[in-house]
C-alpha cells in the first residue's frame, strides 16, 4: 500500500533508542493548540510513497540502524495510516529492525491492533492529565489516550511516555506526579519531558490562529525543576532497557 509522508529523517536521535530512521507520516485528527507540526495535519497533504520505495529508503542505511537503533514512525499521527504500515513493518521485522511508533493515540481499530503485534516500542505523547484541560488543549477526549495506554499494558508492550511542557498549562509538580502515577506499569521504560518551543508557529493555519496557544518557550529552570522531580518520582522506572520483540505472525 502507498503511504502519505510528511518528511523523512535519515539519522534521528530524539525519537526512540539509538540512531534511527524517522518517518513522519501525514495526517493528524487532533488539533493541539501548541502544535509545531500543523503542516502535517492534512491526510491529503504530504508526498505519496509506495511501500517498496520506503522500504528501499530504509534499507540504504540498514547497517547503521541495526547497531542499536531502528526505525520510528512519527507524524502527524502515524496510526491513522496503520493499515498501510502493517505490510512494511512485517518486512522490516524480518530484517531485524527495532520498530517504534511515536503516537498521541487513536481510537482502537483492527488495523491498529494488528500493527501493535509487530512493533517493539510505543512512544505515547500524553498532552495533559486533567480531562478538561486535555479536551481544551487537543480537541479530543482524554479517555481515548487512557484506553490506548491500557491496551498497551494489557499487551505487555514496551512504552515511553512523552509530554510537551508548556508553562502555565502543565508545569506543576502535582500534574507531573499524576502523570507518573497514571502511566506507571512494568512496561513503561521512561518518561520524557520536552520543552515547548515556538518554531512551528508560522505553520498554523490562518483560520485557526485565534484558537492557538501562543505560549512562551519553556525555560530551562522549569525543565530542570520538573526533571528533578521526575527523577524522584520514577525511581522504579528502568530508562535504559530496550527490548526487541520477536515478530508475531
Ligand atoms: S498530536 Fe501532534 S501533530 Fe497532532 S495536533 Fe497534536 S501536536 Fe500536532
Amino acid at each position: 500500500m502507498d503511504l502519505k509522508i510528511h518528511k523523512l529523517e535519515s539519522f534521528g536521535t530524539l525519537d526512540g533508542p539509538g540512531l534511527r530512521g524517522v518517518i513522519f507520516l501525514s495526517g493528524c485528527h487532533k488539533s493541539c493548540r501548541y502544535c509545531h507540526n500543523a503542516d502535517s495535519w492534512s491526510l491529503s497533504g504530504g508526498e505519496v510513497w509506495s511501500e517498496d520505495a520506503l522500504y528501499d529508503w530504509i534499507m540504504r542505511n540498514k547497517s547503521y540502524y541495526l547497531i542499536n537503533g531502528g526505525i520510528t514512525f512519527s507524524g502527524g499521527e502515524p496510526l491513522l495510516q496503520a493499515k498501510a504500515l502493517i505490510g512494511l513493518c512485517h518486512r522490516l521485522k524480518k530484517e531485524g529492525f527495532h520498530i517504534a511508533i511515536d503516537t498521541a493515540s487513536v481510537t482502537m481499530n483492527q488495523d491498529v491492533e494488528d500493527l501493535l503485534k509487530i512493533i517493539d516500542l510505543i512512544i505515547l505523547d500524553i498532552k495533559h492529565v486533567n480531562p478538561v484541560t486535555f479536551l481544551w488543549l487537543t480537541g479530543e477526549m482524554m479517555e481515548i489516550t487512557i484506553n490506548f495506554l491500557e491496551i498497551l499494558i494489557n499487551r505487555k508492550l514496551d512504552y515511553w511516555i512523552r509530554q510537551v511542557i508548556v508553562e502555565g498549562v502543565n508545569d506543576t509538580i502535582e500534574e507531573l506526579k499524576i502523570l507518573e502515577k497514571k502511566t506507571y506499569s512494568r512496561y513503561r521504560r521512561r518518561i520524557e519531558l520536552i520543552p515547548h518551543h515556538n518554531m512551528g508557529r508560522h505553520k498554523w493555519p490562518i483560520d485557526s490562529i485565534e484558537t492557538r496557544l501562543d505560549a512562551d518557550e519553556t525555560s530551562e529552570q522549569t525543565m530542570d525543576r520538573l526533571n528533578q522531580a521526575l527523577l524522584f518520582f520514577s525511581k522504579k522506572d528502568n530508562t535504559n532497557e530496550t527490548i526487541k520483540r520477536p515478530m508475531e505472525i
